[in-house]
């Protein structure tokens, strides 16, 4: 079985052979060993990739830990792991009596709080939604015939409160208004694990907690609901106290219109660790990285940057319109051969060892809490470096060719105006 070691090493001479010294004291053939240049605290990073049983991997490890200056030591079962098909769960598997007579309190009216609470009653529930008193989201929600309430009013309403503010913002809003109103026996919902998985929100031992978490935006949530469709769930229950909470917490995904298009049962820690880790390795991190990182790569090397926005950001979306339909099969037979064989023999020198070494890096620092800490402790300090980044992000000659270059393509901007359109109408609906 194939076996990859990550260690974190202080970068010093002698210390990489010392290491390679003691996988080949113990007669261990390596696959593949990458370094990965040292971060600012002269750490390196060094991945090793082995066909070895867990018996030996236990030994090397243990070797490891004791005779080098080794920082952390993570192992990865990289082939043979199984897993059951995660079964989904359609209308016809649901009974949605669970949420009958039911008062659910949505809190927030964002994003996911309007497509909540929309769809919610126009599947007959009983909806209030919870905002402050100042909130502009308040007239809103009463134009789409929702009563207001503040979120402590709702909650006090409520047999199931369910938790729509921003995450950052989550444990205090639950502080200071849910936790005093809420009442023993009812049920706490989330559609993110992050605030109970992480213990930013701690609710009390006598409430259900469970989470109802839409694989997608909210204007999509609200539309596609609209359209007569869904948008895939997750579902997940943290505590069962009642007995119940698995089966409101899918009558409610049904009614936010889920159980069209597919329910998958999972956990808070599941949910939560690779939510983040898809956002921040691929979807957002790695993505705008990537892109930054060629467009970069071309202008250095002298080529026009409006030839690179539109090779390295531009034409990003018509790969990934074909990925989303398709996956990498329907794009590789749409892109030309040339284009195919660059990426299949290309694309791992891109991705290579050293990034995955980093991937696991970054899922660490989520497992253990880390990356949480770290982003609440930002919130709290009044998000310093969150802001200059963003502002840094803004000042990226990417952007400045990218918006001369996206004025002379209207027909992009029309394309928004009908969507953004759209979706005002559904909500008022
Ligand atoms: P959002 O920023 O769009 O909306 C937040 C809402 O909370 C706003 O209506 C705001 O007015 C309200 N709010 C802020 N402070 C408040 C307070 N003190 N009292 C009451 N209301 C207050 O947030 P969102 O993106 O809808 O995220 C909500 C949850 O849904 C998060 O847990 C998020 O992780 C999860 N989620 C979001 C998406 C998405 O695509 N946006 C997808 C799946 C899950
Ligand atoms: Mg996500």
């Amino acid at each position: 079985m194939s076996r990859t070691i990550t260690v974190d090493v202080e970068n010093r001479p002698g210390e990489l052979a010392r290491i390679v010294g003691l996988f080949a004291a113990r007669g261990v053939n390596i696959d593949s060993l990458v370094v990965t240049e040292p971060n600012a605290g002269n750490i390196s990073s060094i991945t090793v990739t082995m066909n070895i049983d867990a018996r030996t991997t236990e030994q090397v490890v243990r070797v490891l830990d004791k005779q080098v200056r080794v920082l952390s030591v993570r192992e990865l079962v990289t082939q043979n792991q199984e897993r059951k098909t995660m079964q989904a769960l359609y209308d016809k598997d649901i009974d949605r009596r669970a949420l009958a007579g039911k008062t659910i309190a949505v809190i927030g009216y964002g994003s996911q709080g309007h497509a909540h609470a929309n769809n919610l009653k126009n599947s007959g529930c009983n909806v209030v939604v919870g905002l402050r008193e100042s909130s502009t989201s308040r007239s809103k929600a009463e134009e789409a015939g929702l009563p207001v309430r503040t979120a402590a009013e709702a909650t006090r309403v409520a047999d199931v409160v369910m938790m729509l503010v921003p995450d950052e913002l989550a444990p205090r809003v639950y502080g200071e208004e849910v936790a005093p109103n809420l009442r023993a026996g009812r049920a706490l919902a989330f559609a993110h694990g992050f605030a109970v998985h992480f213990k930013k929100i701690v609710p009390p031992e006598n409430v259900d907690i469970f989470m109802v978490a839409p694989k997608g935006p909210g204007h999509l949530v609200r539309q596609e609901f609209v359209r007569g469709r869904g948008v895939p769930c997750l579902v997940a229950v943290e505590r069962d106290r009642s007995g119940n909470a698995r089966s409101m917490a899918l009558a409610y995904a049904a009614s936010i219109g889920a159980g069209r298009a597919g329910i998958l049962e999972t956990t808070f820690k599941e949910e939560t660790e690779t939510d983040l880790f898809g956002e921040q390795a691929v979807l957002c991190g790695g993505l705008t990285a990537l892109i930054q990182a060629g467009f970069e790569t071309l202008v250095d090397a002298g080529y026009a940057p409006e030839m690179a926005y539109f090779e390295c950001m531009h034409e990003m979306k018509l790969i990934v319109d074909l990925l989303y339909e398709g996956g990498l099969a329907k794009m590789r037979h749409s892109i030309s051969n040339t284009a195919e064989y660059g990426d299949l023999t290309r694309g791992r020198r891109i991705i290579n060892n050293a990034v995955r070494a980093e991937m696991q890096r970054l899922l660490a620092d989520i497992q253990s809490g880390k990356f949480a800490d770290e982003w609440m402790a930002e919130c709290e300090a009044g998000k310093p470096s969150f802001n200059k980044l963003e502002t840094d992000g803004l000042r990226h000659p990417i952007e400045e060719v990218g918006k001369r270059l996206r004025s002379m393509m209207p027909w992009l901007e029309k394309d928004q105006k009908t969507e953004a359109q759209q979706e005002a109408a559904n909500v008022v609906r």
